[in-house]
């Protein structure tokens, strides 16, 4: 069974009598494991096709299949229980808790999602801020952070309720180089260590040569496929 099965999705956006498909007729299949980048210009529905994926979207047309549950027919609550025990979301903008501690941003989704007992839950906080390289800085609140740490710490945060499927959007964006090319690594490793599914929308020269498949969207469509 695939991880993902995207059957004929379309997904209109009307505003007054204007429809804009955002993504039309598109199929895919994407297994475990894979480290995939959905890439195209901007506007091109890549983050729409990783909102629906991420079930924080619904389609207007075609089937989405996740894990062998079909995301379509959750509805608002039923997603956000799906997302919160299936997946992880790393953002362009960070998107931490400026008034958490770094800790304390890793630690957050597992009190909304994992009924764990307080030391396994320290032991797994503190086991993905070292795995990224962040254990030192764990006190840190985001404002004393640099862009490359708080994407590290948004990397452990995906990371530590174990999900199968990581989904980023553009995460390199506001990276300069050499952070981006150290992230990028980051969670190549995480994928060779935990078996994650990374599934990236990215504009980025870096991530399509990390990746080891890249899909291909133009004007809503999935056009070519091309596998490194
Ligand atoms: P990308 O991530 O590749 O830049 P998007 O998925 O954000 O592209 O957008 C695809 C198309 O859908 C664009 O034309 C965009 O303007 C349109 N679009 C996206 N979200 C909305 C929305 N909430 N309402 C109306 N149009 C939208
Ligand atoms: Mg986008």
């Amino acid at each position: 069974m695939a991880l993902v099965e995207a059957t004929s999705i379309s997904k209109i956006y009307r505003s007054g009598d204007v429809e804009v498909a955002a993504l039309w007729d598109v199929s895919l299949s994407i297994e475990a494991g894979e480290f995939l980048a959905f890439v195209g210009p901007s506007g091109s529905g890549k983050s729409t096709l990783l909102n629906l994926v991420g079930c924080l979207d619904h389609p207007s047309k075609g089937s989405m299949k996740v894990m062998g549950t079909d995301v379509t027919a959750l509805d608002r609550n039923a997603a956000a229980a799906f997302r919160g025990e299936h997946l992880g979301f790393v953002f362009q903008e960070f998107n931490l808790v400026p008034v958490l501690s770094a800790y304390e941003n890793v630690e957050y989704p597992l009190l909304m999602v994992r009924s764990w007992p307080p030391e396994k839950r320290h032991a797994q906080v503190m086991k993905l801020l070292k795995a990224v390289g962040m254990g030192e800085l764990a006190h840190k609140r985001p404002d004393q952070l640099s862009g490359g740490q708080k994407q590290r710490i948004a990397v452990a945060r995906a990371l530590v309720s174990e999900p199968q499927v990581v989904l980023a959007d553009e995460p390199t964006a506001n990276l300069d180089h050499d952070t981006a090319n150290k992230v990028i690594a980051l969670m190549k490793h995480m994928r060779d260590e935990f078996g994650t599914t990374f599934i990236f929308s990215t504009h980025d020269s870096k991530i399509m040569e990390a990746a080891e498949r890249v899909l291909l969207l133009e004007d809503g469509r999935l056009i070519k496929e091309q596998k490194s």
